[in-house]
């Protein structure tokens, strides 16, 4: 049974990419500090399950990583953890380059000397990915798709310090000689996500009759992909994946905003009309752009298509169909997050 150490995986894709790694017969050890993205609901179906390891603690924490290193001999690692929310970046962007670059570092720190004191086939084996973002890339104009050789020109605080975090993950490869993989992924969306990112929120203040703020003119493109599916372009990537190499993912799904926004009120309107009769998109109100705010992204996912065979499995409008269906049925978990009750259980809290 293969053991891997999960960074981060009480997030959004750490969460969905730790139930399934769970679910094909891994052993996770999953180390989250439990920011307010993090919840232990996502992961309640594996309360009691061996194959399932939960530690509360920072990727920052050295000492910590080493210890679960050497206690648990990870096959491989899996770097989750992030500071992910572009606009708290633009609020606060100490947090950020706290996590995503030193506490980056620190991890890479400790992967490198437990990786050096492997032997034979263990140590060939091992490999360090890590999960990064197309925003590194910066924006496009209207034509064009980011590649494998764009030149990083990151814009906002969360890209910069990720594109650190990438680059200091290259740096490990070439200096230490270190296996590590990179990903840089489009827009994710699908269950478990933190109701501040445009789906989730929209889903949420449609279902509530609140009005629905879209940033700017509406028209911001971003490459949409179904969680499930960056998961499973993870798991290729970490399976089958060239030492050293870094791998674009993308759905190919290019949407506007206000595209995006309107497909959810639809969706809503057929699956739970208003008790008014009107279409939701009467809710939707147009606030003042974030700055520095990325046109278009695009990405090009041929490397990883052409060599690794990955494909995305889920088209946008059944992606996102299916998106609608998750939040309507699991009003619970989405209830706990917007009470923030989900949070009361890692401090010890009673409600
Ligand atoms: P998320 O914000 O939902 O989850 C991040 C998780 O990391 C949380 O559980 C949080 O508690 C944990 N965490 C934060 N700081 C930590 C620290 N110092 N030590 C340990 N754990 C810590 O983020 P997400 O959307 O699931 O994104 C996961 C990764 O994928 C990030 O690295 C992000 O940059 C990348 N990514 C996200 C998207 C997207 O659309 N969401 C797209 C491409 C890449």
């Amino acid at each position: 049974m293969q053991t891997w150490l999960v960074t981060g995986g009480a997030g959004f894709i750490g969460g969905n990419f730790v139930l399934e790694a769970v679910r094909s017969g891994i052993r996770i050890v999953n180390l989250d500090v439990l920011t307010y993205a993090g919840n232990l609901d996502t992961l309640s179906s594996l309360d009691g399950n061996p194959a399932h390891v939960f530690e509360q603690g920072d990727i920052g924490d050295r000492a910590l990583v080493t210890k679960l290193l050497a206690g648990h001999r990870p096959d491989a690692i899996v770097n989750f953890a992030a500071e992910s929310h572009v606009d708290r970046s633009i609020d606060g962007p100490a947090a950020f380059v706290q996590t995503n670059v030193v506490g980056t570092l620190a991890l890479l720190e400790a992967a490198r000397d437990y990786w050096k004191g492997l032997e034979g086939a263990a140590k060939d084996a091992f490999r360090f990915l890590h999960v990064s973002t197309d925003e590194v890339y910066g924006s496009l104009g209207d034509s064009g798709r980011f590649t494998e050789e764009t030149a990083y020109a990151p814009n906002s605080p969360y890209s910069a310090s990720k594109a650190a975090s990438d680059h200091l993950v290259r740096a490990f490869h070439h200096t230490y000689g270190l296996p590590v993989l990179t990903t840089n992924c489009s827009n994710n969306y699908g269950p478990y996500q933190f109701p501040e990112k445009l789906i989730p929120l929209v889903i949420a203040k449609a279902i509530a009759g609140e009005s629905l703020p879209i940033y700017g003119d509406g028209k911001n493109v971003r490459d949409w992909l179904y969680v499930g599916d960056h998961c499973a372009a993870i798991r290729a990537v970490l399976e089958r994946g060239r030492i050293g190499e870094t791998y674009n993912v993308g759905g190919d799904a290019e949407r506007q905003n206000i595209e995006v926004v309107n497909v959810i009120c639809a969706l809503l309107d057929k699956r739970r009309p208003r008790a008014d009769g009107k279409p939701r998109n009467s809710q939707i109100t147009y606030v003042k752009d974030r700055p520095g705010h990325d046109r278009r992204y695009a990405i090009d996912a041929s490397k990883l298509q052409n060599e690794l065979g990955w494909k995305p499995a889920h088209t946008f409008e059944q992606g996102i169909a299916d998106t609608v269906d998750w939040y309507l049925d699991q009003q619970p978990w989405v209830q706990r997050v917007l009470d923030g009750s989900y949070r009361l259980e890692r401090i010890g809290a009673t409600a």
